[in-house]
């Protein structure tokens, strides 16, 4: 199996974090999301001991909520003390309501509003990660007015292009996020900022993309942000305290995916930055991560009770699930692979060519195409795995489709964590 915490029972159930996925998908029904919170805190603990070893003691992962944000999952951060990054003030809100210490959150976004701003200000927001110059003014507005010296980070684009999708690629000189180096505007933003009374520069960030193998990535991205830190110290006397390096690192959703040591990727990473910082003669700054898809993706799959088979002779098969893009819209957008099980005879030949097929009425509502599986019948459970990133998080209400409900195992115990959506809860603000 993809992941160590998947397997198949004497029933030939698949189980998942040690649970039975058929008895459960009867418990709560489906389409039912479930997550795994001894691999979530292994990960951000892997991450976190691996930094703190390897970069400076300070250093630090914070989780990219985005990936999936809810109250939850902002406690088990706050335990496993790291930080966070938000990228809304509804990531901070819902945050705070779990009682996340703000200061630890950083707060990201190429288009915060004025509210947002202040929000996040009044909130002790720990720092923000700016993306423009008009960002920055506004930023040392808002905090003026409160009465506030608000540390912040300036997003540089440092002109990476690291091979994933386009779509989840944003290291490059043309991306909608951040400020670029090679066009010299990142000079001329910090130059700008160091003159503003109410924002403090801390330090740099950068993110070029998702879903990387490689570390050399990172390595290419940590040299040309360390020669920038380096540039700007000579030029304006400003020695940057952090380097952030963003999110990115990849995750297992197939058998044609590599195996991915975390810990060995930061080892390397960090190798490579005592180099450079030797090279140019910098002290090595706290260190931050934002991984996101690496700390919940395999922490997560969804279950799926199967619905009608289609056999177009001699073309393909389709089998139809009750959920799809409403939960998981990332084959919709990206073509995303997937690993998908048949979770009630796990254990029978996989002999069937079949594409998973979601409910809504749009032809590119698809799970996965073309998956080899025991021919399915009517009421089987289908497993998705690998679907805590980005799938939740980007569920909607198309077609008028409640969300599913979310259940965590812990120890092997299991509690509900997001309750699944009434048809009430659905029209609750319509009027
Ligand atoms: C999306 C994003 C992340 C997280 O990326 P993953 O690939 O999920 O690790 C981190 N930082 C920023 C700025 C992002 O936009």
């Amino acid at each position: 199996m993809i992941c160590n915490n998947l397997s198949v029972n004497e029933n030939g159930h698949l189980t998942f974090a040690g649970r039975d996925t058929v008895e459960l998908a009867e418990k709560y029904g489906t389409p039912l999301m479930l997550l795994d919170e001894g691999k979530i805190r292994e990960k951000m603990s892997i991450y976190r001991g691996a930094m703190q070893k390897y970069f400076t003691p300070d250093s630090m992962p914070l989780y990219a909520s985005k990936a999936l944000s809810f109250k939850y999952i902002y406690k088990i951060a706050a335990s496993e003390n790291i930080g966070i990054d938000c990228v809304s003030a509804g990531e901070i809100f819902t945050a705070y309501k779990a009682g996340f210490p703000l200061e630890r959150a950083y707060f990201h976004g190429n288009s915060k509003t004025d509210d947002e701003i202040r929000f996040a200000i009044e909130h002790d927001v720990g720092h923000f990660v700016c993306d423009s110059v008009e960002e920055v003014s506004a930023v040392d507005e808002i905090a003026g007015q409160l009465g506030v010296r608000q540390k912040i980070l300036l997003r540089i684009t440092p002109g990476i292009d690291p091979h994933t999708h386009k779509k989840i690629s944003t290291g490059s000189v043309d991306s909608k996020f951040g400020v670029a180096i090679e066009t010299h505007q990142a000079y001329e933003l910090v130059e700008s900022t160091l003159k503003l009374a109410n924002v403090e520069l801390t330090g740099f960030h950068c993110h070029i993309g998702s879903q990387i193998f490689e570390y050399d990535p990172f390595g290419d991205a940590a040299r040309i942000m360390l020669g920038f830190i380096k540039d700007v110290r000579e030029m304006y006397g400003f020695e940057a305290a952090q380097l952030n390096l963003g999110g990115g690192m990849a995750v297992r959703y197939t058998e044609d995916d590599p195996e991915i040591d975390y810990e060995a990727n930061i080892r390397a990473i960090a190798r490579m930055i005592q180099e450079l910082c030797d090279e140019y003669g910098v002290k090595m700054p706290q260190i931050l991560m934002e991984p996101g898809r690496s700390i919940v993706a395999d922490a997560g799959m969804t279950l799926y009770t199967a619905g009608y088979l289609k056999e177009i002779t001699g073309l393909k098969n389709y089998i139809s699930i009750d959920g799809g893009m409403t939960d998981n819209p990332r084959f919709t957008l990206y073509q995303s692979p997937y690993t998908v099980v048949l979770a009630n005879r796990a254990n029978e030949p996989c002999d069937y060519k079949c594409t998973v097929a979601g409910r809504c009425c749009e032809s590119g509502d698809i799970i996965q195409e073309d998956v080899m599986m025991p021919k399915p019948h009517r009421h089987d459970t289908i497993a998705v795995l690998t679907t805590g990133a980005y799938n939740y998080a980007m569920a909607s209400h198309y077609n008028k489709v409640p969300k599913p409900e979310v259940v965590m195992i812990k120890d092997g115990e299991d509690f509900t964590v997001i309750k699944r959506e009434t048809f009430e809860s659905m029209i609750s603000n319509e009027v």
